[in-house]
């Protein structure tokens, strides 16, 4: 039977039998698939570490009827510092989940997968607050997973700045002060979130990070963020609740 070379960056790992894993993996031309990986935890396996938790690998997969099979990997990279702390560990788990809820295809599916492994670098690093990479993280999945909210404009005046907005979580548009009073939303945005808001889902995937925010924008923003990514889920992730505990 052909065999598929394809990178994948595994997302959850599942342990059966003595030494087997079934592996969740997120492919930039097959979306997300299930493999299961034989004997891959045995200590001398040569699918040991490329097939673990949150490691980058380029695999040798055989279609099967119900999941593919793992049949090499090779480790492209692992981001070890991820495990260094409770709260990137229970971040990284919560970014997968999403990601594997979201399931995205094609083109979506490349976006997905660039954007996770640049958010897995920035918290194995510790490049930036966890929060910021994970606002960061739901803004922009949601945006190329098909969910980009309207940006530009208040919906119901076009006003474009102003000391505070409202994002709408479920219809996913803005409303500026007196168009959200009128509403009877309450405002949860100021100028630094809104900013930040339009620059993590308009700006090309590099400088997805470059920008400067206030504690105080970056507390609205993450709840806005956490808000707008939540409400377009189809049900609740298991790891949201733990890593609320870890990081309120
Ligand atoms: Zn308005």
């Amino acid at each position: 039977m052909d065999t598929i070379v394809t990178p994948g960056l595994v997302l959850k790992e599942t342990r059966y039998k003595e030494s087997d894993r079934i592996i969740t993996l997120l492919t930039p031309g097959l979306g997300v698939i299930s493999a299961s990986a034989q004997s891959s935890l045995r200590l001398k396996s040569k699918l040991f570490s490329a097939c673990g938790l949150f490691c980058y690998s380029e695999f040798v997969l055989v279609p099967g009827r119900n999941m593919y099979t793992v049949r090499e990997a090779d480790v492209k990279n692992v981001f070890h510092g991820i495990s260094s702390s409770i709260e990137g560990m229970s971040l990284a788990m919560y970014m997968a989940e999403m990601a594997s809820a979201l399931s995205p295809t094609g083109d979506e599916a490349a976006k997905e997968l660039r954007l996770l492994l640049n958010c897995f670098y920035m918290i194995s690093k510790k490049k930036a607050d966890l929060r910021v990479i994970k606002a960061v993280f739901e803004l922009r999945t949601m945006s190329e997973c098909g969910f980009l909210p309207q940006l530009v404009y208040c919906r119901d005046c076009g006003t474009y700045d102003g000391p505070a907005f409202y994002l709408d979580p479920a219809e996913g548009c803005l409303l500026c002060e007196s168009c959200a009073q009128k509403a009877g939303k309450k405002c949860n945005l100021d100028a630094g979130a809104l900013f930040a808001l339009r620059h993590i889902c308009l700006v090309e995937d590099k400088k997805i990070f470059g920008f400067r925010i206030s504690v105080g924008s970056l507390a609205k923003l993450s709840t806005a963020a956490e808000q707008y990514a939540l409400t377009h889920l189809d049900k609740p992730l298991k790891s949201y609740a733990f890593l609320r505990s870890v990081l309120p």
